[in-house]
C-alpha cells in the first residue's frame, strides 16, 4: 500500500460516508412524513381491533418502530463500505482505513505495528 493510495482510499470513503449520511437522513425524513400522516388511520385501526388501554400502549409504541429497523442498513453499508475502500496491511491484512491519519504519521499499522506503507 503506497502513501498516495491511502490517501486517495480515506478521501474516497469520506465521500461514500457522507453521501450515506445524507440518503439516509433523506431516508429518515421520509419515514417521519409518512409515520405523520398515517398517525390517525393507525389509531384507528388498533381501536378497532384492540381494547382501547391496549390500543392505547400500541399507539404509543407503534411511531418507534420503523426506526428500530434503522441500524439494519447502517450495518449492510458499514460492511459493504468496508469491502469496497480496502486498505489493507501488508503483514495482518486488517484495514486501516479507519485510522488512516495514524498510519500516514507513523507509517506503522495500529494493530500489528509493522509497516503498513510499504513503497513511496
Ligand atoms: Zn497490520
Amino acid at each position: 500500500m503506497t502513501r498516495d493510495g491511502l490517501s486517495a482510499a480515506a478521501i474516497a470513503h469520506r465521500a461514500y460516508r457522507l453521501r450515506v449520511a445524507v440518503v439516509g437522513s433523506l431516508f429518515i425524513l421520509g419515514l417521519l412524513v409518512m409515520l405523520l400522516a398515517s398517525l390517525r388511520p393507525l389509531r384507528d385501526a388498533l381501536i378497532a381491533h384492540f381494547s382501547r388501554p391496549v390500543a392505547a400502549v400500541l399507539f404509543q409504541l407503534a411511531p418507534s418502530s420503523p426506526f428500530l429497523l434503522i441500524p439494519l442498513p447502517m450495518l449492510w453499508l458499514e460492511r459493504r463500505s468496508a469491502r469496497r475502500f480496502r486498505a489493507p496491511c501488508p503483514n495482518c491484512g486488517r484495514s486501516v482505513l479507519a485510522k488512516w491519519r495514524y498510519v500516514l504519521e507513523t507509517n506503522l499499522c495500529p494493530f500489528c505495528g509493522s509497516a503498513a506503507i510499504t513503497e513511496e
